[in-house]
């Protein structure tokens, strides 16, 4: 009977510490104060403008408000599936392998979960269905089909609220795109990414940055698509559709007032903690400048 007593207080533990950033539940923001948040931020984000070849120019959208992925019934976590899973699949170097751990600390910062990183799969042999010569480069590419309805659904733990595999492989969606840097699901808690198109990071600390910044961006990017968010078209945002490497550059590490909006209400996540976490990444990894912009939108929803 005390055996039984002692593993129940070990559960409660363990539990209060894989969850150590979220915020008690007396604090959540109700979906009106988080409206009256949004303001505070807007002068942080660029109106959307669209130029020739961007993502809109190509695939025009409606966007989704706030209110919209409220009445949408979105894939949330649950008290049963609540930790993000990043899987590896692939060679990686040392340098690659230290940017896919801070791109666990940097989701966790951005949407307050625990995020486990597992251990690294070799790429298996992918079946000639799932792969072609890129027409233009003629390097292999590998459809997304195969990591998101074949592979990753068969991997995909129990308590995963989200699970995204990282792979160096290029991607493509299907026969009428020349690629994708990732795709994810809105319903089934799967994607992948490819860090094949982000530059060598072992080259010099400006290329490091820039590799940094990419798989952060289209990481968050994907993520939020497994929470069901759809394309951001209001601001220029990181949930806006990515269509080359020119755009993706231009994207904040951020998302726009609405799609913060979002991650507050889905993610029971209290802005000020959300901009004052995120803040404090920027700030351990050298990047002043961001560290400095989210300290700000902290002292914004703070007022
Ligand atoms: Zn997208
Ligand atoms: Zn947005």
């Amino acid at each position: 009977m005390k055996k039984f007593f002692l593993l129940i207080l070990c559960l409660a533990f363990w539990g209060g510490c894989s969850t150590d950033n979220s915020i008690p539940k007396s604090q959540h923001p109700s979906v009106e104060e988080i409206s009256q948040l949004k303001t505070k931020v807007e002068p942080f984000f660029k109106p959307m403008q669209i130029q020739p070849y961007d993502w809109l120019a190509t695939f025009p959208e409606n966007g989704q408000t706030y209110e919209e992925y409220i009445n949408s019934s979105p894939t949330l976590p649950t008290p049963q599936r609540n930790t993000i899973y990043i899987q590896p699949i692939g060679e990686f170097s040392e340098t690659q392998k230290k940017v896919l751990q801070l791109t666990a600390d940097y989701m966790k910062a951005f949407y307050n979960l625990p995020v486990r990183m597992i251990q690294i799969k070799p790429l298996s042999e992918v079946p000639r269905e799932f792969q072609r010569k890129n027409p233009q480069d003629k390097q292999i590419q590998i459809k997304t089909a195969y990591f998101l309805d074949k592979l990753l659904p068969k991997l995909l733990p129990d308590d995963a609220a989200a699970f995204i595999c990282f792979t160096n492989y290029d991607l493509y969606p299907d026969e009428s795109m020349n690629f994708v840097f990732g795709q994810a699901t809105l319903q089934e808690r799967v994607g992948a990414w490819s860090l094949w198109r982000f530059g060598n990071p072992d080259k010099d600390q400006k290329e490091y940055k820039l590799f940094l910044e990419r798989t952060l961006k289209v990481a968050m990017h994907e993520t939020g698509h497994m929470f069901t968010m759809h394309h951001c078209t209001k601001y220029e945002c990181l949930m806006s559709g990515v269509n080359h490497l020119g755009e993706l550059s231009r994207r904040p590490v951020d998302v726009c007032p609405e799609c913060m909006a979002k991650i507050a209400w889905g993610m029971k996540y209290q802005p000020t903690e959300r901009y004052r976490n995120l803040s404090n990444f920027w700030q351990k990894e050298g990047f002043e400048h961001l560290s400095k912009e989210f300290s700000e939108k902290e002292k914004a929803v703070s007022k």
